[in-house]
C-alpha cells in the first residue's frame, strides 16, 4: 500500500510518500518547507499563506522524488490536527483535492500519534516505548495502555520549544533559537539555579523562562543562562518519562519533535534509559521533527485496520487530543 500524507498544524507545510511492506514503513519520499517569520512568534494566517504558496509545488516534487505515479498511490491522508486552525485548514484542502482529483480515498489523522507510529515503523526493535515528544508548541509524554495512546504527562503552559525560542527571542538570537541556546551552552562556566516545575506527571515552563529573563537582564552571561535552561528543563522532561516508564512498566523509550534534535536532551534521556535497563530510541532528524511521511505512515496503519473517512466529514480539529484516537491497529 502506497500513502501520500500532508503535514500542516503549523510552521511546516510537508508532503511525504510512504509504502507499507511486512508491517515496516518504506520512505519513498518528505519534502519539509518551513515557514519562518521575520521576527515574532508565528502569525496563523500569514503561515497558512506560505503552506498555499508551496503545497501544489511540493506534491508535484514529492511524486517526482519518490517515482511514484498518481495512479500508485492508494490513500491521501493529512493531519486532522491538533494544531493552528488556518494552517490545518490549509493542508487539510489541499488534501481533499487532490483526493478527488486522483480518486483515492482521505483520511485525517492526529498529528502527536503520527510523531510515535514513525518511530515503531522505521526503527528496528521499537515496538512498545514511551514517547518524549518535545515540540515547539506540544510537550507530552505519551504511552500506549487499554486501547489508548494515553498522555501521562505534559505541559501545562508553553511547549519546551516555544519556551526555548522565548528565551532566544529576549537575547536577540534568531529562530530557531533551539539549536542556537544548545551551541552558547556548550561554553557555559557555571550554573544558575532555575525554577525546576513538576507537578504530578506535569511540567511548567512559565517560572523558568521568567528567571532566566531577570537573569539575563541583571547581566549574568548568555552561555551560562542557556546552559541552565537546558539542565534544567531537560532534567524535567527526563524525570516525568522515567516517571511513565516506571508506572506503566516500559522498557523503550522514544524521542519526538524538533528539540529531539538536541543532544544534550538525548544524552539525558538515554542515560535514564541505561540506569532502567530500557532501549533509547530517537528517529533520524527529518522522521524526528514535523513531516509529511509520518502523516502517512499513520493514514496506512489506520486504512489497513479499517477506519475510513468521507471527504465531507474530513474535517480538521485544532484541539485533536492524542487519547481521542481509538487506536484500532494495536493489540
Ligand atoms: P517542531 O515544532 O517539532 O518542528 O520543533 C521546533 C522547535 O524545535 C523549535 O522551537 C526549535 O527551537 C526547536 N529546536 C530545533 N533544534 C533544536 C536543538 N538542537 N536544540 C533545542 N531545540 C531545538
Ligand atoms: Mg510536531
Amino acid at each position: 500500500m502506497i500513502c501520500l500524507g500532508i503535514e500542516g498544524t503549523a510552521h511546516s507545510i510537508c508532503v511525504g510518500i510512504v509504502k507499507e511492506k511486512n508491517n515496516r514503513c518504506i520512505v519513498l519520499s518528505n519534502i519539509i518547507k518551513i515557514y519562518k517569520p521575520e521576527k515574532g512568534g508565528i502569525h496563523p494566517r500569514e503561515a497558512a499563506n506560505h503552506h498555499a504558496t508551496y503545497i501544489a509545488d511540493l506534491i508535484k516534487d514529492s511524486f517526482k522524488q519518490s517515482g511514484v505515479d498518481t495512479g500508485d498511490v492508494d490513500l491521501v491522508s493529512f493531519s486532522k490536527g491538533p494544531g493552528l486552525g488556518p494552517c490545518l485548514r490549509t493542508a487539510a484542502t489541499a488534501a481533499r483535492a487532490l483526493s478527488l482529483t486522483i480518486n483515492k480515498p482521505i483520511l485525517g489523522v492526529n498529528h502527536c500519534v503520527a510523531h510515535l507510529e514513525i518511530g515503531r515503523g522505521t526503527l528496528k526493535d521499537c515496538i512498545d516505548p514511551v514517547l518524549l515528544y518535545t515540540s515547539g508548541a506540544n510537550t507530552q509524554v505519551i504511552a500506549f495502555a487499554e486501547g489508548r495512546y494515553r498522555v501521562f504527562g505534559e505541559t501545562l503552559d508553553v511547549g519546551i520549544g516555544n519556551c526555548l525560542d522565548k528565551f532566544g527571542r529576549i537575547a536577540n538570537l534568531s529562530f530557531p533559537c533551539g539549536p542556537k541556546i544548545e551551541q552558547l551552552a556548550l561554553n557555559a562556566k557555571k550554573y544558575i539555579d532555575l525554577p525546576y516545575s513538576i507537578k504530578g506527571m506535569d511540567i511548567a515552563f512559565s517560572g523558568l523562562l521568567t528567571a532566566a529573563e531577570t537573569f539575563y537582564k541583571k547581566g549574568e552571561k548568555l552561555e551560562d543562562i542557556c546552559f541552565s535552561i537546558q539542565e534544567t528543563a531537560f532534567a524535567a522532561l527526563t524525570e516525568i518519562t522515567e516517571r511513565a516508564m516506571a508506572h506503566t512498566e516500559k522498557k523503550q523509550v522514544l524521542l519526538a519533535g524538533g528539540v529531539a534534535a538536541n543532544k544534550r536532551l538525548c544524552n539525558m534521556v538515554n542515560t535514564m534509559a541505561k540506569e532502567r535497563e530500557a532501549s533509547f530510541f530517537v528517529p533520524e532528524k527529518t522522521l524526528c521533527i514535523d513531516n509529511g511521511a509520518m502523516i502517512a505512515w499513520l493514514g496506512v496503519l489506520m486504512y489497513n485496520n479499517g477506519v475510513r473517512m468521507k471527504v465531507e466529514n474530513s474535517f480538521i480539529n485544532q484541539r485533536f487530543r492524542t487519547d481521542m484516537v481509538d487506536v484500532t491497529w494495536r493489540d
